[in-house]
């Protein structure tokens, strides 16, 4: 986006090393110095971010920005490829910078080991020419909405769940915003993300790389950005579909002058009501330590229940539970063996999963079938909370289960 005249020259390295880019009559050496001039700030290196680091870094993207605060676990490594057993533990800013700089040894590459949040937001993207949004939950979504509205900048957007992924560039200027197509995030329980729902390992790996072609687009002029258009990726079909957006001229941010966009960090909510009642991981392991008999019923999917526990917990899943409530006639008692077999029928019994949500929506399930609300009991936070993941990694991990 820079101006020809104070466009960086390329070195003989840089010369042979982007041949082929040279070559591309549409590319040539002027998109590889528009190339080395512009920047991007990439935030989340992980699913999304890994082949959008690789790629920028290899393409000659001049200066990155990388923004994630986590550390690389084992469980990334199914789609997080720019990490490794080599790299575990250690920030995954770190973990993809020394591939980066292994592709690209001229890229000026710059570790944001934080939270994208509000404090943050103007002064991270007012120093980068494009944002690409590899973020995998709702409040970080909007507020990177919003701020590149803002400021003037364009977002590439990507999204994936399961099977499926979603591709635009949301850029306020030219066309329509992400909260022109849905201004406010959904309840928690209409927002699934990829730790509760799956997300198939290659399926971040398609979408991250789109996203950076337009990052790539937007910086050397060259093609169509995706603005005012967002692309539909069924894995399943192998299908891409192309749909039109228009700029809603009523949307809470884009509407306004810049100047007038207020930043703000989005809440998720639940929509339901709570029903039953419920404890703090603290509490709990207060009553269990003063030797009470407590009942644990842990809601998870098998392979989380197989990650690790909260000891003498049972297992009872709760798409096994909502389908045992399906066939249950109202009031009969379930069959030996069946997911609600296992959910003590007298005093009080404690539900968790990974963050309080799933289980919150099993107790929901239960009452709304008959069950006393008196007795059923939601851990707060979940096992999250219990093994002390949010304790240090406050709001996020919280935000991580409601959306992302
Ligand atoms: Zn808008």
């Amino acid at each position: 986006m820079a101006q020809d005249a104070c466009l960086p020259e390329l070195s003989d390295a840089e010369i042979r090393r982007f041949g082929r880019h040279l070559i591309l009559p549409e590319f040539g050496i002027e998109g590889q110095r528009k190339l080395k001039a512009g920047s991007v700030l990439l935030i989340g290196a992980g699913g999304l971010g890994s082949p959008a680091s690789l790629y920028l870094a290899a393409a000659g993207v001049g200066r990155i920005g990388l923004v994630d605060p986590d550390r690389v676990e084992e469980t990334n490594l199914q789609r997080q490829v720019a990490h490794g057993y080599s790299t575990l533990g250690r920030y995954k800013t770190e973990s993809a910078a020394a591939r980066m700089l292994d592709l690209n040894p001229d890229l000026v590459l710059e570790r944001h080991d934080t939270y994208f949040n509000i404090d943050n937001a103007v002064e991270l993207v007012s120093r980068y020419d494009v944002v690409i949004d590899g973020t995998d939950n709702f409040p970080t979504r909007y507020l990177v909405n919003d701020v590149c509205a803002k400021l003037g900048k364009p977002n590439v957007f990507g999204g994936v769940l399961r099977f499926d992924g979603q591709l635009s560039v949301f850029d306020a200027r030219f066309g329509p915003c992400y909260r022109c197509l849905f201004p406010e995030p959904p309840p928690v329980e209409l927002a699934p993300n990829c730790a509760e729902a799956g997300v198939l390992g290659v399926l971040p790996g398609v979408i991250g790389s789109l996203q950076a072609t337009e990052a790539i687009k937007l910086l050397t002029g060259i093609g169509t950005p995706m603005i005012g258009r967002m692309m539909v990726y069924d894995g399943l079909d192998m299908t891409f579909d192309t749909i039109r957006i228009a700029k809603d001229p009523a949307c809470p941010c884009c509407s306004k002058a810049p100047s007038e966009i207020v930043l703000r960090t989005e809440q998720m909510v639940c929509s339901a009501p709570q029903v039953g009642g419920s404890i703090t991981a603290d509490a709990l392991k207060d009553r269990l330590a003063a030797g009470e008999d407590v009942a644990l019923v842990d809601v998870r999917n098998p392979p989380e229940w197989l990650a690790g526990i909260i000891p003498g917990a049972r297992l009872a899943d709760k798409p096994s539970i909502e389908a045992d409530l399906r066939e249950l006639p109202l009031g009969s008692s379930p069959q030996p063996g069946s997911a609600l077999a296992a959910i003590p029928q007298r005093g009080e019994v404690v539900f968790y999963c990974q963050g309080g949500l799933r289980s919150a929506a099993v107790i929901r399930a239960l009452v709304a079938n008959g069950h006393d609300a008196k007795r059923l009991i939601n851990l707060e936070g979940g096992i999250a909370a219990w093994t002390g993941e949010v304790a240090d990694q406050s709001s996020s991990r919280k935000l991580e289960e409601a959306a992302g």
